[in-house]
């Protein structure tokens, strides 16, 4: 971050300063909430979750070179005392962006946040530097500490913003005011707590509400829900997708053997070939979105292809590919999955394992439940267990209780489907039949929501390769 003086500091959160011996210091390491990730002159802010206090750790953060703490009562060590810690660390975000004049680009949707925020911030970084959201922190604590971390040199800040309600976003958006905002698509994530698909888009339109009359509204054409968001923002409207008025659209988009997607991306200056090393067609859609960015911050068509190809994921656990010693190979997805996502997912094992399935390899679906879908919760995973049988997926692996039971019994109900389909109660059990079955040559994907935690089962199969 910027360099500012506790006392700078103080003045922008409307604090106290406490025991603070030299307000003239200036705050030179990370801000952070965890007394473990201090830094030499680090700002500490001490949060009071449902099991810890981050003031019962201010001591510790100063002796391991926290300049001070940002604290909600006095904590006997140098420390800038507000009402509101969480609030303080907003203010602070957000004085240091407008301080800074950075560029904020701003992205949500369902689903595919974190990769196109990983594919925009490795385009992006060719042509000036950037700094994005590591990993998926993209709350109302993950965004400000995020923003802190840009510096004087920084030109483009591209954050993640999740929501899981009705306003989120317009907080998330007054911390950080971004000047372009991209909305990918509006899913079923999280519908059980907003109550409906109108509801998500009202919630993630707020982002392109927020747009100033300069800005630019990214948005998914492919998406009825997010392209009616152009109605909703002062901003100029750029469309992605492959529909035919889409500014930079995809053209002749195919799945290559090895799930890899490939296409032709026009922008308005022009049109180039991309070969993505992610897997899946989902990520096509995730592509263009972070192309549309890159055009608008002025780089050509070529450049951002050539960027787009050499692009990896930075994330852990999307549709991670790791070929085993014996020829096995394993599909990490198990971050975190929707019915939108499932069946993205569940296309691009079926790409990947048609050449294996041709020479007697088998494909694995190894899924678990998609949480909080409320009152669809059974049909989906129904349909997700179909669309398995559809796809000539080899063996379904159905891990955990009650939704896993939905996802046997949909590809049970597709075909005359028994044997290929059995239902596991929990991940070990998963571990133990896969280590029995696998064959060279086999293609196993694992994918359930984060709480499942289903990454066990593909690092226990990468173990014992
Ligand atoms: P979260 O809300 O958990 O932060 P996210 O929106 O950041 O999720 P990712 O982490 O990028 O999304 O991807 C989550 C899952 O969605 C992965 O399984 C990924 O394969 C899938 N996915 C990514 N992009 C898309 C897309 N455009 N459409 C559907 N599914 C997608
Ligand atoms: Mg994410």
């Amino acid at each position: 971050m910027i360099a500012l003086s506790l006392a700078e500091i103080a003045e922008i959160v409307g604090g106290q300063a406490y025991d603070i011996p030299d307000p003239s210091v200036r705050i030179t390491g990370p801000v952070v909430i965890d007394s473990r990730e201090v830094r030499p002159g680090s700002l500490f802010a001490a949060f009071a979750g449902e099991r810890v206090d981050g003031h019962d750790y201010a001591v510790r953060a100063v002796e391991a070179g926290a300049a001070a703490v940002l604290a909600a009562r006095p904590v006997g060590v140098p420390a800038i005392v507000v009402d509101d810690v969480q609030a303080a660390l907003g203010a602070l975000a957000r004085a240091v962006v407008e301080r800074l004049g950075t560029d904020v680009v701003a992205l949500t949707g369902s689903a595919g946040k974190t990769s196109t925020k990983d594919l925009i911030a490795q385009v992006l970084q060719k042509h000036a530097p950037t700094v994005w959201t590591p990993g998926s922190l993209n709350n109302e604590i993950g965004l400000p500490l995020t923003a802190l971390t840009a510096t004087e040199d920084t030109r483009h800040l591209v954050l993640e913003m999740g929501a899981r309600g009705i306003g989120h976003i317009r907080y998330l958006t007054g911390l950080t005011p971004p000047r372009i905002g991209v909305v990918l698509n509006v899913g079923s994530a999280h519908i059980g707590e907003f109550g409906g698909r109108e509801q998500i888009a009202q919630a993630k339109g707020e982002l392109v509400e927020s747009l100033p009359e300069d800005g630019v509204a990214v948005l998914n054409a492919d998406d009825p829900l997010v392209r009616a968001m152009a109605a909703r923002t002062k901003a100029r409207v750029l469309l992605f997708g492959e529909a035919e008025d889409a500014a930079v659209r995809a053209e002749n988009v195919r799945l290559m053997e090895n799930g890899q997607p490939s296409f032709s991306l026009h922008t308005p200056t022009g049109c180039s070939d991309v070969t993505l090393r992610l897997y899946g067609e989902h990520h096509v859609s995730n592509a263009l979105a972070a192309a549309a960015v890159a055009h608008e911050l002025g780089m050509p068509v070529e450049e951002i292809a050539t960027a787009l190809s050499e692009a990896g994921s930075l994330s852990r656990w999307r549709m991670e590919v790791t070929e085993r010693p014996d020829g096995v190979t394993v599909v990490n997805d198990a971050y975190n999955a929707n019915p939108e996502s499932m069946r993205a997912a569940l296309r691009a094992l079926a790409a990947m394992g048609r050449a294996a399935q041709a020479r007697g390899a088998r494909t694995w679906a190894v899924l678990g439940k998609m949480a909080e879908l409320g009152d669809d919760s059974l049909a989906e995973h129904d349909a997700v267990g179909r669309l398995a049988v559809r796809l000539n997926v080899s063996k379904l692996v159905a891990v955990g209780d009650r939704e896993a039971s939905w996802l046997q019994l949909g590809a049970y109900n597709e075909g005359s489907w028994g044997e290929e389909s059995v239902h596991v109660s929990d991940a070990q059990a998963a571990v133990d039949l896969l280590r029995r079955e696998l064959r060279p040559g086999d293609v196993v994907l694992v994918k359930a929501s984060r709480s499942v935690g289903l990454e066990q089962v593909a690092l226990a199969l990468l173990d014992s390769g």
